[in-house]
């Protein structure tokens, strides 16, 4: 795998000229959003000054342009998944709506008494929240898959929760605060096993690894497009066409019908069918873009750069001393790292590093539960992306080494 040329890369992104409290911006905050190329904000621009139009084939030629722009980033989205086409893929504004649309549209209609979803430990509240709220509501069990002691899921866990009364298996593809990359295609196939379904959270996924769908073999997966030098606003839900098929509308409304009457209405094709009302136009096109930009550089090149600066940034903390890295070893997780510097809170550790123009991420990173099994009530955490260097991983550990010495 070729290296990326890192310096090139930055060019794409006028924001990492900036200055923070007197010093470059060294952003390491990428889980959280992705900062955004010009050739994607570009896209949005193009948009709203020369296409801007409602979508769904009005009859003007704004409009038509304004569709066939909308439907052919589904095209785009698709094939950087994986997916058959278009009909696979739902555009959503983020992880968490996807997540969501299935919960309403699938869960209320198909959970009840007896029935049991299994997550794990390490899912993000958009997960886990939502699966525990709609067992609640229908009288299903959630069970959730143990972590083992370095943060990897216990497997044999997953094998004896996972049963006939299974009916979702819904796991984090990689987790944000562990950096853990989940075995989701050996789950798939113990889902399947018990005629369960699966979804995979590739909201940390999707952004930095070659992803494909149909070798996950998922049922579901969903992603974020701010995380994925996209605009906030965009994500998109995957479904295998004949499970989107058999599923209920979440949302009615416009544009997602093909026949009303005063008595009923039928629905219109995938993925329409679940996008109603009109949808984040300029977000899906720009979402499309950063899927384009992201595939140009190499999806295989942007993981191994993050891995590489994970692994370097995990190893300077380590070397410390006092600072705790969270799960995986340094050379088997994605690309972050989320610690705590021994008698700092991770709030003050953030403020500190922030003064050196250093921004990380510092709380319970929505996985309070996975906080309570390491222990602790919060950490901080970088996150690399394809612009981030060796050098702002050194700039990071230096002003944590700063923190410490104000806090000493
Ligand atoms: N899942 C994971 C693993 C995440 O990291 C995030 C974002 N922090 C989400 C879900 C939710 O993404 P969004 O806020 O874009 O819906």
């Amino acid at each position: 795998v070729e290296p990326l040329d890192v310096d090139r890369i930055r060019e794409d992104f006028p924001i990492l000229d900036r200055e923070v409290n007197g010093g470059p911006l060294v952003y390491l905050d990428n889980a959280a959003t992705s900062q955004t190329p010009t050739r994607v904000v570009e896209s949005i621009s193009d948009y709203y000054y020369r296409y801007n139009a409602n979508v769904h084939r009005g009859i003007h030629q704004l409009s038509q342009e304004a569709s066939i722009a909308y439907e052919e980033a589904h095209d785009t989205v698709a094939e950087f998944i994986g997916a058959d086409g278009r009909e696979e893929v739902v555009f959503t504004k983020n992880t968490t709506e996807a997540m969501n649309l299935v919960a309403y549209a699938w869960g209320l209609n198909e959970l009840g008494p007896g029935d049991e979803v299994v997550t794990t430990e390490m899912e993000h509240h958009a997960s886990l929240v939502t699966w525990q709220q709609i067992c609640k509501r229908t009288g299903a069990e959630c069970k959730y898959v143990p972590i083992t002691e370095d943060g990897y899921l216990d497997m044999d866990a997953a094998a004896e929760l996972i049963t006939d009364d299974t009916e979702m298996v819904s796991v984090v593809h990689a987790s944000n605060t562990l950096g853990t990359v989940n075995p989701v295609r050996e789950l798939a196939d113990i889902a399947h096993d018990h005629d369960a379904l699966i979804f995979a959270d590739a909201a940390q996924s999707v952004p930095n690894r070659p992803v494909d769908v149909k070798a996950l073999d998922v049922d579901f997966l969903a992603f974020s497009g701010h995380k994925m030098c996209g605009p906030t606003g965009s994500g998109a839900l995957y479904g295998k066409e004949h499970v989107l098929e058999a599923m209920e509308p979440y949302l009615y409304g416009g544009d997602m019908i093909v026949k009303v009457t005063f008595e009923d209405s039928q629905w219109n094709e995938l993925p329409w069918k679940f996008e109603a009302g009109t949808p984040s136009i300029s977000e899906g096109i720009a979402l499309a873009e950063a899927c384009e930009y992201l595939d140009d550089i190499g999806m295989e090149r942007i993981q191994r750069h993050e891995e590489q600066l994970a692994e370097y940034a995990y190893d300077r903390l380590t070397e410390l001393g006092d600072v705790e890295v969270y799960g995986p070893p340094g050379d088997d997780r994605s690309g972050l790292v989320a610690f705590n510097l021994d008698g700092v809170h991770a709030h003050d550790l953030a403020s500190i590093v922030n003064d050196y123009g250093v921004a990380i991420r510092a709380g319970d990173h929505c996985t309070q539960p996975l906080h309570d099994v390491l222990g602790v009530g919060a950490s901080a955490r970088a996150s690399f992306y394809l612009y981030n260097t060796r050098e702002e991983v050194d700039a990071l550990v230096d002003a944590v080494d700063e923190a410490r010495s104000i806090f000493a």
